[in-house]
């Protein structure tokens, strides 16, 4: 059986391309006059400069320190158990109080907390499932990676000096 070719055929204006070329060439033309001499842009200098994100934007993860720089995370396993994605794996150790002097008794600890940031589709699950307050999600929208063992968050990483997103940056 053959096939019908519904698709319509071009006008002569269609194929001669020029007022298509014309009407870019206008709009081109347009955006460098707004650009060069009037100094509108709709792009920013990024990095330089910055667009300011709702402080509801869910970016890079980081799990919160108490004063004795000890992870917040006790390893109940609620936020692994939440995630849509199954993107953290945590492994559990038991924690001796005398190493936490500062926040609550703590009985276990994550040995291991790896978050693959390239599975993860930034739902913010975690964070709401955590009874610790302990894994965030940041304003950082910053993730390029040049390979995918970068975009795998470890424990050291996570706990690096971050803020939450209703927190001042
Ligand atoms: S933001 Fe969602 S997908 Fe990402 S780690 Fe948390 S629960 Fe999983
Ligand atoms: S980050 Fe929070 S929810 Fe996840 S294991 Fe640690 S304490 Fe539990």
């Amino acid at each position: 059986m053959g096939t019908i070719n519904i698709s319509k055929k071009f006008t002569a204006k269609q194929k001669s391309y020029i007022p298509a070329l014309l009407v870019g060439m206008r709009i081109t033309l347009k955006r460098f006059i707004q650009g060069f001499f009037f100094r509108k842009h709709d792009t920013i200098m990024y990095p330089e400069q910055r667009r300011k994100y709702s402080d509801r934007f869910r970016g890079m993860h980081f799990i919160s320190v108490d004063p004795n720089k000890t992870e917040n995370c006790t390893a109940c396993y609620l936020c692994e158990t939440v995630c849509p994605a199954d993107c953290i794996h945590i492994v559990a150790d038991e924690r001796e109080e005398e190493n936490n002097p500062y926040g609550v008794k703590k009985e276990k600890k994550p040995v291991s907390f790896d978050i693959d940031a390239l599975r993860c589709c930034f739902c913010g699950f975690c964070e709401e499932a955590c009874p610790k307050d302990a894994i965030k999600l940041s304003g950082n929208y910053e993730l390029a990676v040049s390979s995918r063992e970068e975009a795998i968050y470890d424990l050291d990483h996570l706990k690096r000096n971050m803020n939450g997103r209703q927190e001042k940056l």
